[in-house]
């Protein structure tokens, strides 16, 4: 058993105040091998006090100190890729591969991407040539409370912890108790590259502990959470009487609209898509929209592509997808793959039950549903495992009123060789993100939703703005910007 039930405040490792232990599971064999403590008020208290007393000597620095910090980390990183890839399949049960590739290289892509943000940041702006004498400063925010998941945990943790520190913000990080282990070698990387004590503090816990006293916490200015929309509305709640800023990464239910004229690898890039990370991803395609005239084919491609997707252990290598994450994901998507059959829709590949010569651990059937009715509850609730729902559409219209008919906004998609018609759509849909023809987002596009997915971006200047305060000075006394050193993160 790995013994990690310190938590780290003030620059240095500490044992809990008030922890009790809890197991780390093997999504693979369903079986402990780490403890961690889960902490207490007295704990997340003593946190947040050392991030309060760190946060205006970190305001005080300039842009290229927290630059060359930001390179420190990246370094640092790329040295302890291997030690996250592997915490990271063990804890979540990524399979070591695309822990290796996917997760890993998430963090430090957004590592990099943030570095270039910080480079062409302004955090010293002219309001305009019509009001010479008005400035504009973006403060840090402050002390940041982070509460992030486990679905893609570096990818979360370094779109929180990163920005943050190159804004001059400090904070205290709440990962998931079900996968905190990267996120403590996480803060090992941080503490080697030499983030000074009291900036960055982690502390294990749970939601309805240290989640919730965090977010209700006096001397924290701002919740930055990822997660779903049931915890983002809690912590919403939570947070009211302090007034705290909340930011929210919640649930997604995407749309990937495919038309007659879609390239040939659409389906089929949908469908892998939809699976990718074992269908564990706020932004997967689950519901595979298809004009009718090639929704049969549609089906019965994807159909093959589910029935050909090999499942296996994490701590193997290839390209097969891993178990998902917990017992209680694996209860929650085998009742909706039952509410999708005794709804009506009609089950294509997959269904309910392990894959064949699996007795153990949390592996679902890749399951594809067709005949899909946009009110049923698998259209409706977020599954978070690998199953696609397919529904038929007649019209451009209907398609967009399908993809728009639902409680959440994050990323929707169009596949279509007609290219007015795609930025039109682009238009149309309602959520923060629009991805089309296989496109992925490039460096710095900002990442976010509308509705019950949530609001605020992360990533690139977005991201940067997003733990910022927005400081309006009258009266500006012009001068060499880089005279003024210090406060408020200004070069
Ligand atoms: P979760 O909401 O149960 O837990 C997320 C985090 O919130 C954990 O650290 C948990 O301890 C904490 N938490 C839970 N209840 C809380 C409360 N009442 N107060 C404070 N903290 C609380 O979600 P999960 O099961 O870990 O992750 C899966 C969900 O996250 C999915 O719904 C998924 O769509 C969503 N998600 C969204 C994004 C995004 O960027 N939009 C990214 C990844 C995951």
């Amino acid at each position: 058993m790995i013994d990690r039930r310190d938590f780290y405040i003030d620059g240095a490792w500490v044992a809990p105040r008030a922890g009790r232990d809890c197991e780390v599971i093997d999504p693979s064999t369903e079986e402990p091998f780490a403890v961690i403590a889960l902490g207490g008020p007295a704990d997340t208290d003593a946190a947040v006090a050392a991030a309060r007393a760190a946060q205006p000597g970190w305001a005080a620095t300039s842009r290229a100190e927290r630059a060359e910090l930001l390179t420190r980390i990246l370094q640092a990183y790329k040295a302890r890729a291997e030690d996250l890839a592997q915490a990271m399949s063990r804890e979540m049960g990524a399979p070591i591969d695309f822990a290796r590739t996917s997760q890993v290289g998430a963090g430090a892509w957004h590592i990099k991407g943030f570095l270039h943000a910080l480079d062409m940041f302004e955090f010293d702006r002219p309001l305009g040539s019509h009001a010479p004498g008005d400035r504009i400063l973006m403060d840090p925010a402050g002390v940041i409370g982070m509460i992030t998941p486990w679905n893609w945990p570096m990818n979360q943790v370094t779109l929180k912890v990163i920005p943050a520190l190159a804004t001059g913000c400090t904070m205290v990080l709440k990962p998931s108790e079900i996968a905190p282990l990267s996120a403590l070698i996480f803060a090992e990387i941080l503490h080697e590259a030499g983030v000074p004590p009291g900036v960055f503090n982690l502390v294990n816990g749970d939601g309805a502990g240290v989640g919730t006293q965090l977010s209700g916490h006096p001397d924290i200015d701002m919740i930055s959470f990822t997660g779903s929309t049931r915890a983002g509305i809690a912590i919403s709640k939570n947070a009211a009487d302090t007034l705290k800023r909340v930011h929210l990464e919640l649930g997604g239910k995407g749309a990937n609209l495919i038309f007659a004229d879609a390239d040939d690898k659409a389906v089929k890039r949908g469908v892998l898509h939809c699976f990718q990370n074992t269908g564990q991803s706020c932004n997967a395609p689950t519901r595979m929209l298809v004009e009718r005239s090639v929704y049969d084919a549609a089906v019965d491609t994807a159909r093959a592509v589910a029935q050909a997707m090999e499942v296996g252990p994490a701590d193997r290598e290839g390209r097969h997808i891993g178990p998902v994450v917990s017992a209680a994901q694996f209860d929650r998507i085998q009742t909706l793959i039952q509410k999708g059959i005794d709804e009506g829709a009609r089950l294509v590949a997959g269904g309910p039950g392990r894959p064949e010569g699996f007795n153990r651990g949390y592996f679902v059937r890749p399951t594809v549903f067709a005949d899909v009715t946009n009110q049923m509850t698998i259209a409706r609730e977020e599954v978070f495992g690998p199953v696609l729902s397919i529904i038929p559409f007649e019209t451009e219209d209907e398609a967009v009123a399908i993809a728009n008919d639902t409680e959440y906004g994050l990323t929707n998609y169009v596949q279509s060789a007609d290219g007015a018609r795609c930025n039109r759509l682009a238009r149309r849909l309602r959520s923060g993100m629009v991805e089309m023809n296989g496109a992925s987002r490039g460096a710095g596009s900002p990442f976010g939703g509308v509705k019950r997915s949530g609001n605020g971006r992360e990533g690139g200047v977005w991201g940067l703005e997003e733990f910022c305060e927005v400081k309006a000075v009258s009266g500006w006394h012009d001068e060499v910007p880089h005279h003024h050193h210090g406060s408020g993160g200004c070069d």
